[in-house]
């Protein structure tokens, strides 16, 4: 067999075509998408990740702010800012980059953020609704990307064994949440593995869409995998590379080479789930603004 690939790129392109659409109906409601977007410090990769949704935001045409705050700051500090953020009309959503400074409690400052401007789904009053099917609720960007990849590539997920291997919060938890509902694009009779799963392997052999959120370069091995069944890989680990520009590659948590001969159809990676989470973070947005402006 050859997969199927699943062209993460393609399809967050053709949403926010659709989402410009939206963005501009609501311009003519006099209501502009507004999303803060708060930095402590200078991990690296987040700088990569805030620069990116800074410049997503300002292509689709949702006003955004980046807020940088030294490494330093105090907890005290940074509740400030969201109380500010909380406070600000022109702001829908929010999001505080994790991870945080060790000083900073992350608990408390996702608790901090109103859960009508908590955009990424973090605010356990956002968990809850996702988990009760309310669809006021901000879906974490990732799983949901996912969820709109398997729709729009035509995947059957009602009725469907979805295997998920991860248990976070941002990522497996909210992904089970999502496919077990009773509702359009779900339907799914869900499994979550972690890493006190008995026999992963025998586990993953049933699903018949597998979806890998480990942080493990290429964990997924191909006998892993039930003939013909749809992978996703979520993971994104940097492997050094000497033959790369940068000195190393991105890998996902999926052997690809060898996989995509079992599987129907598999997302690669990157081009893959990566493209869909910012996507996601924008819907959320927009979600966010007419939630805001029909209040
Ligand atoms: P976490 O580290 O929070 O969770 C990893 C999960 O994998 C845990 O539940 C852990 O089990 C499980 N696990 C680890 N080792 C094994 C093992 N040997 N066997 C079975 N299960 C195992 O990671 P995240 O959910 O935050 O992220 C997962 C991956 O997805 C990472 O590579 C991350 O970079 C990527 N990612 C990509 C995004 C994107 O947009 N493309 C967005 C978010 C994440 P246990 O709970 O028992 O420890």
């Amino acid at each position: 067999m050859h997969a199927r690939i699943i062209d993460g790129k393609a399809i967050a392109e053709g949403m926010r075509a659709d989402l410009a659409k939206e963005i501009e109906s609501l311009g003519e409601a006099g209501v502009t998408p507004g999303l803060a977007v708060v930095l402590v410090g200078e991990d690296p990769a987040s700088q990569v990740y805030v620069r990116m949704k800074g410049k997503a935001c300002d292509k689709i045409g949702i006003y955004s702010e980046t807020i940088k705050l030294p490494k330093e700051t105090s907890e005290t500090e940074l509740m400030e800012v969201i109380d500010r953020l909380n406070a600000d009309p022109k702001i829908h959503g929010m999001l505080v980059q994790l991870p945080l400074p060790k000083q900073i409690n992350e608990r408390n400052v996702l608790l901090r953020i109103i859960p009508e401007k908590d955009v990424d789904g973090f605010h356990p009053v956002n968990v809850g609704k996702v988990a009760t099917g309310d669809t006021t609720a901000f879906r974490p960007a990732t799983p949901y990307g996912i969820q709109q990849m398997l729709i729009r590539s035509g995947v059957e997920i009602s009725g469907a064994h979805a295997v998920i291997v991860g248990r976070s919060n941002i990522v497996g938890k909210p992904m089970a949440s999502l496919l077990m509902q009773k509702a359009d694009g779900a339907n799914a009779t869900v499994t979550v593995c972690h890493s006190r799963t008995k026999d992963l392997p025998g586990v993953t052999r049933q699903g018949d869409i597998l979806i890998a959120a480990i942080g493990v370069a290429e964990f997924v091995k191909a006998d892993m995998i039930k003939p013909g069944a749809v992978v996703i890989d979520v993971g994104t680990n940097r492997v050094d590379d000497a033959s790369a520009e940068k000195g190393y590659r991105l890998v996902g948590d999926v052997d690809f080479d060898r996989a995509k001969e079992v599987a129907s159809a598999i997302t690669p990676v990157p081009g893959g789930v990566g493209p869909m989470t910012i996507t996601m973070l924008l819907y959320n947005t927009v979600q966010a603004a007419r939630q805001w402006s029909q209040a």
